[in-house]
């Protein structure tokens, strides 16, 4: 069997739907192959990963009609965060944001989990009808010619499109399909993340402690239940992966100094290794990458999605003013000048988010006391605080 279309989006993850969702309404066709089952994305399982949003993000979920389909009481407001460096007292704030005009806003940005926007934004794209969602597939051979991609998936079927759109994870194989070459950089660590219900108020305030040994991301969802993110070397993770529940709850209260007061596990417990990867292209011809395919972060600046969504947005509007002129919507014109808007995006985050990362879990000395005099120049510019703030909240 053979299908056609201008567009094919590999992976319907939530930066390949949402970047299906931009084409509401407008008369070109899609094809989104996935490799799991329809089931999957109807009701994606819970996965521990609580995504930070920023407002530039809020408002294209918002614009794409993706926000409204998460219930009410899954979007978690973060009103502020703060950072703390090894056992000092000392913290880096950033508080309520003020409004222009004086008088504060009550959010510093949002939490989602991302099974829920996974889910929003596929009910999303399921009512388009210029979108088909081909799963339980996954591709075999890709074959770029002059006027169009070919690709054979594991089945044998064909698909050939204008454009084709990679969105198959920071682990893609159809970047390497198409040979875009990639930088990765493992940081030899591994997130562990689940969610604990507490008897003292988290106060809706973020915070990232970088102990030694280990760092510890506390993200506000209710009054009085958290999500905790530990990154710690791999070697290291097994150890606390396997403790009871108890053990688990008794950790977490030490490694808080009691601030939540009693914990308990409220959910199972989800890991990923830590590997970093930017393409150095987003395209190769009449290919694109979007998502983690393009630029795969480190999740402690919480840019991912972000990043993801901005591409997706990005490489919509390329193609949409391609489509108005009656212009090739795969051509070299649309895919650099994408290449050339989204890269002035990614860089400065990805490489500056390895600096604090590598900064922060070097236990040297020097280390120890160059995080320390970050930390307060950060609070005591108020420009460097400002800048700091907007990267985070957009
Ligand atoms: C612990 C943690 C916390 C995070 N916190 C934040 C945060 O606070 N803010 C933020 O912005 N980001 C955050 N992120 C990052 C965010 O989760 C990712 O950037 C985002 O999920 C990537 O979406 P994606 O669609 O690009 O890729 P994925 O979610 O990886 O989706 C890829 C899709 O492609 C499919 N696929 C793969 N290979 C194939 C194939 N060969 N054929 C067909 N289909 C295929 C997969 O099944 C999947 O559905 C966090 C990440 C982690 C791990």
């Amino acid at each position: 069997m053979s299908y056609n279309s201008d567009i094919l989006v590999i992976g319907a993850g939530p930066a390949g739907l949402s970047f299906c969702s931009e084409f509401a309404g407008k008369n070109v066709k899609i094809i989104v192959i996935e490799q799991l089952a329809r089931e999957v994305l109807e009701k994606p399982p819970f996965d521990a990963r609580e995504i930070a949003l920023t407002h530039l993000s809020c408002e294209i979920m918002q614009r794409l009609g993706i926000w409204e389909r998460v219930p009410e009481d899954e979007i978690f407001r973060l009103r502020e965060a703060k950072v703390i460096n090894g056992t000092s007292p000392y913290q880096l704030h950033f508080p309520q944001p003020m409004r222009a005009r004086g008088g504060e806003t009550d959010r510093l940005g949002y939490l989602i989990p991302n099974h829920r926007i996974r889910q929003a934004a596929y009910e999303v794209v399921k009512e388009q009808s210029n979108v088909q969602i081909l799963t339980e597939r996954s591709v075999g051979d890709v074959h770029i010619h002059n006027d169009n991609v070919s690709v054979t998936l594991d089945n044998g079927e064909i698909v050939i499109a204008k454009l084709l759109v990679c969105a198959d994870s920071r682990f893609s194989s159809t970047r390497q399909k198409i040979g875009v070459p990639t930088d990765m950089h493992n940081f030899g660590r591994t997130v562990i993340t689940f969610r604990v219900n507490h008897t003292e108020s988290n106060g809706h305030t973020a915070l990232e402690c970088f102990h030694y040994g280990r760092t510890l991301a506390i993200l506000p969802l209710t009054e009085h239940m958290s999500n905790m993110v530990i990154t710690i070397d791999s070697d290291k993770a097994e150890r606390i992966i396997n403790l009871s529940d108890e053990e688990l709850a008794q950790d977490i209260y030490t490694q808080t100094g009691g601030r939540l007061g009693d914990i308990k596990v409220a959910s199972t417990r989800h890991t990923y290794p830590l590997v970093g990867t930017h393409a150095r292209r987003f395209y190769a011809q009449r290919c694109a990458l979007i998502g983690d395919t393009a630029v795969g972060m480190h999740p402690v600046t919480a840019h991912g999605f972000n990043l993801g969504l901005q591409g997706a947005d990005i490489l919509a509007k390329q193609v949409i003013r391609a489509l108005e002129k009656g212009e090739d919507i795969g051509s070299q014109s649309v895919l650099t000048s994408y290449n050339f808007k989204h890269m002035l995006n990614t860089r400065p985050l990805y490489h500056g988010t390895n600096v604090v990362v590598k900064l922060f879990t070097n236990e040297s000395q020097p280390a120890r006391m160059l995080r320390s005099a970050v930390l307060r120049v950060s609070n005591n510019l108020p420009i460097v605080k400002k800048m700091i703030s907007r990267q985070l909240t957009g």
